[in-house]
């Protein structure tokens, strides 16, 4: 329990990385709250401005994770395509061989 905005049902924990985490509701095996709790962890980071971030991240980090997750899963869709360019050529190249094989 904690009392950082009133909210006497939010329960604070410490994450996988090593962030305190609030929220309610299950928490999970890394520490991470079924119903996230912004106006804690927000509340926490005023009070403990020397102690990093807290858990969910703030709007603004959100948004700029959202974007990094973008440029990440772009990435990897392009890399797959890449990589099943390659496969489908292999695959060609195989056919080819075996049918000369038989011939
Ligand atoms: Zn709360």
């Amino acid at each position: 329990m904690n009392r950082l905005s009133g909210h006497e049902d939010c329960g604070i924990a410490i994450g996988i990385s090593n962030e305190p985490t609030f929220g309610k509701g299950i928490l999970n095996d890394y520490g991470y709250w079924q119903f996230p709790c912004e106006k804690c962890a927000r509340e926490w980071e005023k009070q403990n401005p020397n102690s990093g971030k807290a858990w969910p991240s703030s709007n603004e980090d959100a948004e700029h994770e959202k974007y990094k997750k973008r440029q990440r899963e772009l990435y990897h869709k392009k890399r797959e395509e890449l990589i099943e360019d390659e496969v489908k050529e292999e695959i060609d190249e195989d056919d080819v061989e075996e049918i000369s094989q038989f011939a």
